[in-house]
C-alpha cells in the first residue's frame, strides 16, 4: 500500500487515476483563500521513493491514467520530471494520460523547450487556477500574478501541444467585486489560445483562512462580503455571456462546491446554458442543497 501524505486532492476528473506524489504540498502556499496544503511544508519527493510508489502500483497494469501530485508538481526540474515520466511510461505500458496542477508560475519558469519536453515524455494535460482575470482581485487574495502573464503562461502550455483544464472562482470578489471580476475573467479567457475544459468553483473559505482572508480586503478600503448563491448565479450567467473564445472550449462546473452543476461545449452551448441558468435564477429550488456540497 502507498503510504500517502495526507490531505491528498485531485481534480474531479482524476477520481480514477493512480496519484503519484511527487512533491508535497505547494511551493507558494500563500493564496488567501486556499488552505489544500497549509499543514504542509512544501519539498520535492526523493526519486527513490517515487519510483517505490511505481512499483506497489505496477502490479495494476491497467493503469491508463496517472496524476501527478501534490499541487505544484511542476516545481520539480525538468529532468526530474521527464525520469518520472519514462518510468511511468515503462510500468504501465497501458498509459494514455499523465496530468497535473500548473500554477501561474510553474508556466512562465519552464522554458518553452522545456514544456515541449514534458510533452513529448507523456504530460498532456495541466490543471491551472485562473481564479481570476482582475489583477487588483488577485492582489487582494494574494495571488497577484498579471493576467498578461497568465495568458502568456497558458498560450506556452497550448504551443507545448498540452491540454489546459483551467478553473474560475465564482464569487472571489465577493459582492463588491463581482462586475470587474467576470468581465475581466471572461476577457483572459477570450485571449487564450485555447483552454480545452473551463470550469468554475463556488468560493469556500475555511475557518482557517476566514479571518485573514476578510483582513486583507478590509486593509484595502472594501471589506468582503460573501455571494450568495443566486449572486453566483448570475456571475456564472454573465461569465458565459462574455466568453468567446478562439477555440471550443468543454465548459462544466461539475465541482461540488457548485450550486448548480453544468455542461456544455462553448460558444456552441452557450445560449442552452444561459437559459438554464435563468430557470434556475427564477426557481431556487433547482439548486443542489448546501449538504450536498463541498469544497
Ligand atoms: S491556490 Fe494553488 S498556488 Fe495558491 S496556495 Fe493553493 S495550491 Fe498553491
Amino acid at each position: 500500500m502507498i503510504d500517502y501524505h495526507e490531505p491528498v486532492y485531485r481534480p474531479p476528473a482524476e477520481g480514477n487515476s493512480f496519484i503519484l506524489q511527487v512533491a508535497i504540498g505547494c511551493s507558494y502556499n500563500k493564496c488567501a483563500f486556499c488552505s489544500m496544503y497549509e499543514t504542509k511544508k512544501f519539498h520535492v519527493r526523493s526519486l527513490h521513493d517515487i519510483k517505490e510508489d511505481i512499483d506497489i502500483m505496477a502490479y495494476h497494469s491497467e493503469t491508463r491514467r496517472v496524476f501527478l501530485a501534490d499541487g505544484d508538481a511542476l516545481a520539480c526540474e525538468t529532468d526530474f520530471l521527464v525520469e518520472i515520466l519514462d518510468y511511468l511510461k515503462m510500468k504501465f505500458p497501458k498509459l494514455q494520460r499523465v496530468a497535473s496542477y500548473a500554477s501561474p508560475y510553474n508556466l512562465l519558469e519552464k522554458s518553452d523547450e522545456q514544456l515541449a519536453l514534458l510533452r513529448e515524455h507523456g504530460l498532456s494535460l495541466v490543471y491551472y487556477g485562473i481564479e481570476s482575470g482582475n489583477h487588483e482581485l488577485l492582489k487582494y487574495v494574494n495571488k497577484p500574478m498579471h493576467p498578461d502573464k497568465m495568458v502568456e503562461g497558458l498560450n506556452k502550455a497550448t504551443k507545448a501541444n498540452m491540454k489546459i483544464s483551467a478553473t474560475v472562482i465564482l464569487g472571489l470578489g465577493g459582492k463588491g467585486m463581482s462586475k470587474e471580476h467576470i468581465e475581466d475573467t471572461a476577457k483572459l479567457v477570450n485571449k487564450c489560445e485555447h483552454i480545452n475544459y473551463l470550469s468554475t468553483l463556488q468560493l469556500g473559505l475555511t475557518d482557517t483562512k476566514e479571518d485573514a482572508f476578510f483582513e486583507r480586503f478590509e486593509k484595502k478600503g472594501k471589506p468582503f462580503e460573501f455571494a450568495s448563491d443566486l449572486d453566483m448565479l448570475e456571475e456564472q450567467k454573465q461569465f458565459i455571456a462574455q466568453i468567446n473564445p478562439k477555440k471550443a472550449i468543454i465548459f462544466r462546473s461539475n465541482h461540488a462546491s457548485n450550486a448548480l452543476p453544468l455542461k456544455g461545449t462553448l460558444p456552441k452551448d452557450k445560449e442552452n446554458l444561459l437559459e438554464v441558468l435563468d430557470s434556475a435564477l427564477d426557481d431556487e429550488t433547482l439548486l443542489r442543497p448546501k449538504f450536498l456540497r463541498g469544497f
